[in-house]
């Protein structure tokens, strides 16, 4: 492909993906058995269920984690295919994953670090490396957002930070790259509540009206911030159930035994179920 063709291509088009019918497996075993699901422009998708269900495995498979197998189905993003693309090519073309568990990066300063990520995408868009001056500007301005300490800018990539501070340094980083898909896998799993809303505001003032995002939660307390606009309930590799912000709050309420039965994907209405007392 021609990158400046595509580089020049107007900036209206719709960015959105969608993923259908797929199945992956990780050491011959299959794991997501037939995956639907498309997120447009400006919609928070939330991804809830049990542990094991498959969530990290479909947060993977998307920004291309070579250690799983697509066997089957497909999944585009912004008109492309997204499975020819190499998984730093995902990235530039703007999606990003915050992981369950960060790794740490020992001997990688952030600065150059993160300097090196962003330049790399710049480069990608036929940009020129920024100026080290604005460089940083932009780090304190995004460092701040999240209200992440100065002294964890200067040292290696989470070397020795705490569950917390690595969590809020991946939606730093979220910060510096400005993603059109964020995908948040488990981001509140070590947060403590005001680590919390810390990030979870953060995140809502780095939106942009076209920016995406598919939030991997156990808890009704991070959608509280981040408002999806969709749930989805994932059981053993699928999408067993699709609804609105409630279906978040039954769950909280009743856990996940009651959807247990496959039901159609999309469009599949719910029952109105009487509401199961307090908070
Ligand atoms: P979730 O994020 O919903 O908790 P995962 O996607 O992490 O679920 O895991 C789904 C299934 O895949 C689990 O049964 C898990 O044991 C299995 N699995 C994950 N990683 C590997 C791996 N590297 N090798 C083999 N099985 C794996
Ligand atoms: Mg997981």
């Amino acid at each position: 492909m021609c990158e400046n063709i595509r580089n020049f291509a107007p900036k209206k088009q719709k960015h959105m993906l969608k993923i259908e019918n797929l199945h992956a497996s990780i050491g011959g075993k299959e794991i997501l058995k037939g995956i639907d699901l498309t997120v447009r422009d400006g919609e928070v998708h939330a991804i809830m269920g049990l542990n094991g269900a498959g969530k990290s495995t479909l947060s993977n498979v998307i920004v291309g984690h070579p250690a799983y197998e697509v066997t089957e189905g497909s999944i585009t993003f912004n008109g492309k295919d997204l499975l020819a693309l190499n998984p730093e090519e995902r990235a530039h073309e703007g999606i990003f994953l915050s992981f369950q568990q960060p790794v740490e990066i020992p001997g990688v300063s952030m600065v150059n670090f993160m300097r090196a990520a962003l330049n790399a995408k710049r480069k990608h868009l036929s940009l020129e490396p920024m100026p080290a001056g604005d460089f940083l500007k932009l780090m304190r301005e995004k460092r701040a957002i999240v209200e992440l300490d100065s002294k964890l800018a200067s040292r290696s990539v989470n070397e020795g930070f705490s569950g917390g501070e690595k969590k809020r340094n991946e939606i730093f980083q979220m910060a510096m790259l400005e993603p059109v898909l964020a995908i948040l896998d488990e981001t509140d799993s070590g947060l403590d509540v005001d680590a919390l809303r810390v990030v979870a505001e953060g995140f809502n003032k780095l939106r942009k009206p076209e920016t995406s995002a598919i939030v991997i939660t156990h808890y009704q307390r991070l959608l509280d911030y981040l408002k999806p606009d969709i749930i989805h309930v994932l059981i053993d590799g699928r999408i067993v159930k699709t609804g609105g912000p409630e279906l978040a709050t039954e769950i909280e309420n009743r856990g996940f035994d009651w959807i247990r039965t496959p039901q159609p994907p999309l469009g599949g209405e719910q029952t109105p179920q009487p509401p199961l007392g307090g908070e």
